[in-house]
């Protein structure tokens, strides 16, 4: 990529600390991003070192202080897509304390449980944010005529790079950075997640505040600060995605065991590089 062919971004707000001790780089010396004329950020050797730095450093911070130090870095192009998950609907709980500007988003695949779509309107009434979804070009209907029927009951892969994958690459063109709502213990490929990462998928920053919970930490913070969540958890439903490709666990059975069950499939792709 040729020097004129990115510009310079304008330095982040000094960040603020927040209650436990972590203390980044101050702006005079953080490298500044750069992004491509249409909106692509530039993975320079720069950021490249930054990233690396603030993972190690936010290695055991809070992940209210991973997500200040990802607004004070990167807003207002700063994202988070979410899927209304347990563990989304915790960050949505942090930014609705001290970011509720946040833009985020819902990959809206048309197959959405109502369950899942009715913790939207939830969103904007318990925190007054509003949650965007965000659609492939071609409706349910249209997009299974065009392939002669569901095309998840045989192409699981192709079906969530049309529905989703797709759509997140372009809702994500103009940002810097995205927040994603993984933990590492929930499958050997999310272990190896980085607090802060380059995705090289979406060209994009990722921050990952929750890697270091587990799920019993998650669940504590949702009954502590009764935050709204998918009331199909109740009944058996411990991961939650599109209605045809997610069932109930039985006990003992991983709580990822739901998705695409009979597939080999265990990612919508959006966390596999
Ligand atoms: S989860 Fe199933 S229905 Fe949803 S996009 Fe993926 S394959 Fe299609």
């Amino acid at each position: 990529m040729s020097a004129a062919s990115v510009r310079s971004v304008t330095p982040p707000p000094a960040f603020q600390p927040s209650l436990r001790v972590f203390s980044p780089d101050p702006p005079a010396v953080r490298p500044t991003p750069q992004q491509t004329d249409d909106g692509r950020l530039v993975l320079t050797p720069e950021l490249s070192a930054e990233i690396a730095q603030a993972s190690a450093e936010l290695e055991t911070a809070t992940p209210q202080e991973i997500l200040r130090w990802s607004i004070a870095r990167f807003a207002p192009k700063f994202t988070m897509a979410t899927a209304f998950g347990p563990e989304g609907m915790v960050i949505l709980h942090m930014l609705s304390e001290f970011a509720p500007e946040t833009p985020i988003f819902n990959l809206d695949t048309g197959y959405q449980f109502p369950e899942t779509l009715a913790l939207r309107d939830e969103v904007a009434r318990r925190y007054g944010m509003e949650v965007e979804l965000k659609r492939a070009t071609l409706s349910v209907e249209e997009y299974e005529a065009q392939n002669g029927g569901p095309v998840y009951r045989h192409s699981p892969d192709r079906c969530c790079h049309n529905r989703k994958v797709e759509v997140l690459e372009k809702a994500v063109l103009g940002q810097h950075a995205w927040a994603s709502a993984i933990r590492r213990d929930q499958s050997p490929d999310r272990a190896k997640a980085p607090i802060v990462g380059w995705d090289k998928k979406f060209g994009l920053v990722k921050v990952s505040p929750l890697a270091n919970w587990t799920k019993k930490q998650v669940w504590t913070h949702i009954t502590e600060h009764n935050v709204p969540y998918n009331p199909l958890h109740d009944n058996g439903y411990t991961s939650i995605g599109c209605w045809p490709c997610t069932r109930a666990v039985g006990v003992g059975e991983d709580e990822r065991a739901g998705r695409w069950s009979g597939f080999a499939k265990t990612e919508c792709g959006l966390h596999s590089q």
